[in-house]
């Protein structure tokens, strides 16, 4: 299933991919309208406009940056569009107000005004139409100041212009939807491929692919955002036991629930938890300290131990997880397989303190691995 975070995140991306760019293109139509009114307006009036122009460009710049970095961190809100459509508003009523500036121009330079207000707002389209809404307000933001200045200001152009700005603006918008819909069906299929060769299939988990995948991923940008990141090892304690009493297929059933605790437990759309192999899982908890990471523990630990699965060849006749855990910053000479391979010594060290137990990992436990 597509999860609706990662998905706003990528129409997010999409709706400011290369800001930069996009912000010269802004500068280059504001320098060509400029070469215009320069010519036609009072000065204090022209920088007015100048001014006005290139506040609704950084607005939007400004948005993108924002956005970047709520992706980047991970910390964006659902549906949390309002700051953007806002920026692409004011970016288009930037153009848009151009407009009011009729009275002072000649009948070419109107025309000209009209017509780069049409090549702006399908400049805008490709990008912005990630969000239909935010497109919408760029598009409005042009368009509602034009039809008002046309049905006000006297001489040419007319009431006879608002037809065909109108059916362009309706034109434009639709484009906007097929886009966008277009879109959705890009990232639908691109998920659903990731998900086929990333689901681990009895529980449905993250594989070990996805996960090897995720590690790398995720360790490099602990590394960079200088974050802590935690890795869990869990693995369900005698568990050949339990399918030589009960059976391959209730072994498997018991794997199914195990995963489905597991994942209740870590529950950030930042968190993954994967079917590692066998019946061993792993939990990988990006910007995560370590009271965190073994506070999430304990809970599972009980968790697991409250689906009261019967075993009775286990002490406590019922199934348990041992989990082992560590929490690293990630150093610039170190490899993500350290956190598999710290992660591994503490398991091993719950296992032989008894089962059903969370241990960490420490330095003390590759010296006892040396001896
Ligand atoms: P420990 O407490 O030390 O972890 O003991 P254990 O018995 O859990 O560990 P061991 O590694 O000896 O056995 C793991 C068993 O898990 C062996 C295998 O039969 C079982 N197993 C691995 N994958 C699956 C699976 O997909 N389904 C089922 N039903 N069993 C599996
Ligand atoms: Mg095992
Ligand atoms: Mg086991």
């Amino acid at each position: 299933m597509v999860n609706p975070h990662q998905l706003f995140a990528h129409l997010l991306r999409q709706l400011y991919r290369r800001a930069a760019p996009a912000f010269a293109v802004h500068c280059i139509h504001v320098a060509l309208l400029a070469v215009y009114l320069w010519r036609e307006l009072p000065l204090t009036l022209f920088l007015t406009w100048l001014g006005i122009a290139m506040t609704g460009g950084v607005w939007h710049w400004i948005a993108s940056l924002r956005a970047s970095r709520y992706i980047a961190e991970n910390t964006l809100k659902r549906g949390s569009i309002m700051p953007d459509v806002l920026a692409a508003g004011a970016a288009g009523l930037g153009f848009g107000l151009t407009a009011l500036l009729f009275p002072y121009l000649s009948l070419t330079t109107r025309l000209f005004v009209i017509l780069m207000q049409g090549a702006i707002a399908t400049s805008g389209l490709t990008r912005l139409s990630a969000l239909p809404l935010v497109y919408a307000a760029f598009l409005s933001g042009i368009v509602v100041p034009l039809v008002s200045v046309l049905i006000v200001v006297d001489g040419e152009p007319g009431w006879n212009a608002i037809p065909a700005v109108l059916l362009t603006a309706i034109s434009l918008l639709y484009s906007a939807q097929l886009l966008h819909a277009d879109l959705l069906d890009n990232l639908m299929s691109r998920f659903g491929l990731e998900n086929a060769a990333g689901e681990d299939k009895l529980t449905h988990l993250a594989n070990r692919r996805r996960f090897d995948i995720t590690l790398e991923q995720e360790w490099s940008r602990a590394r960079r955002s200088r974050t802590p990141i935690s890795l869990i090892m869990v693995d369900v304690d005698f568990f050949k036991k339990f399918n030589d009493r009960y059976g391959h297929q209730e072994g498997d059933q018991c794997l199914e629930q195990v995963a489905r605790a597991l994942s209740q437990s870590a529950r950030r759309s930042i968190d993954l938890v994967a079917r590692y192999g066998g019946e061993e899982f792993v939990i990988l908890l990006s910007q995560t300290t370590r009271d965190d990471a073994y506070a999430l523990c304990e809970r599972t630990r009980m968790a697991v131990e409250n689906l009261d699965i019967p075993h009775q060849d286990s002490a406590l006749g019922r199934v348990t997880i041992s989990m082992g855990g560590v929490t690293l910053y990630a150093g610039k000479d170190m490899k993500a397989v350290e956190l598999v391979r710290t992660a591994d010594k503490a398991l091993y060290r719950a296992k032989a303190t008894g089962r059903n137990k969370v241990a960490w990992y420490d330095p003390s436990l590759d010296e006892e691995g040396e001896q």
